[in-house]
């Protein structure tokens, strides 16, 4: 009945991430499909197509360079832009869980003049953010300019610029004309230091020819056929395999620390005003609820 059960949610292709190294230990690659990730980012926040595209690629990002992680909590992406998006969060973790948002989520542009959705126009000229909780007791923290917004440019970019390891990175979201997500994954690609001429050659070579990540996935290829065909004529093993989820870890008990950090006096004035106090998680919509019998366990006079 189990290997039944396990032979359903494959059926259903749940979102998956798999790492793997060449057996010369010249080049490490990742890819993820997130179709589900980014379509549950979708409902949750009501996206627009352009949204949608865009939420969807940091997501993918995000978790992608969190599945680098040796140690350590999560990484966030912040993406802020003068283009009608604003801003951009996407937070993952080395477990393959990932949420994010978008500040204008209903924010929408034309096609462009390829014929696809404007990512880089809806970001615009602005900066990448990439921190990394390693655990210590400081996070790491990188920044570089957009390059095009387009968000796989902007982390290859990051990784060149930022921390000095030569990476290709695509990311994408195709959204079905209902407007919901039919396709969504990435790839990430890293040269080690020891990496030779004819290894690259041979990577540049199968990147130029691939087809996109979209229509790799919405063919049906899972990560497995799509680091065959970017790793084509070199030898790889794959180090891991994840299910990837959208997942908010917000809960009462977080938000009720969170009050504890405010300032007593405001959060009197607002239950004299409104009986009450509400906060909504920006990651997944949820409110949380506090009354006043609710804040006075918390003792907050005694810490003013
Ligand atoms: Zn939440």
């Amino acid at each position: 009945m189990i290997d039944n059960q396990k032979d359903d949610k494959i059926d259903k292709k749940e979102d998956r991430l798999i790492r793997a190294i060449t057996t010369d230990r010249q080049i490490r690659a990742i890819a993820a499909t997130t179709t589900g990730v980014v379509e549950k980012s979708r409902q949750l926040h009501n996206t627009s197509p352009l949204a949608t595209s865009a939420l969807g690629r940091a997501l993918t990002g995000a978790l992608m360079i969190a599945s680098l992680l040796k140690s350590g909590k999560e990484v966030s992406l912040t993406i802020t832009g003068d283009g009608p998006l604003d801003k951009i969060v996407a937070e993952a973790d080395l477990y393959g869980k990932v949420r994010g948002y978008v500040k204008n989520p209903d924010a929408n542009l034309p096609l462009n003049d390829s014929g696809k959705i404007a990512v880089g126009k809806g970001i615009g000229q602005g900066k990448l953010i990439v921190r990394k909780d390693l655990g210590l007791k400081e996070p790491y923290q990188g920044q570089v300019p957009l390059i095009s917004g387009e968000i796989g440019e902007d982390i290859t970019y990051y990784f060149t610029k930022s921390e000095q390891t030569p990476s290709s990175v695509g990311v994408g979201v195709l959204v079905s004309p209902e407007m919901t997500v039919a396709a969504a994954g990435g790839f990430l690609i890293q040269l080690f230091p020891e990496a030779e001429e004819k290894a690259i050659t041979t990577l540049e070579k199968n990147i130029n020819r691939i087809s996109s990540v979209t229509e790799m996935i919405s063919e049906g290829m899972e990560p497995e056929a799509i680091l065959n065909q970017i790793l084509e004529g070199l030898d790889f093993k794959v180090l891991e395999s994840k299910e990837v989820q959208y997942d908010c870890r917000c809960s009462r008990e977080r938000v009720l620390s969170l009050i504890r950090g405010l300032d007593p006096e405001d959060i009197k004035k607002t239950l004299a005003e409104q009986g009450k106090v509400e906060i909504g998680c920006q990651f997944c919509n949820q409110t949380y609820l506090f009354t006043d019998a609710d804040i006075a366990e918390l003792d907050l006079e005694g810490n003013s």
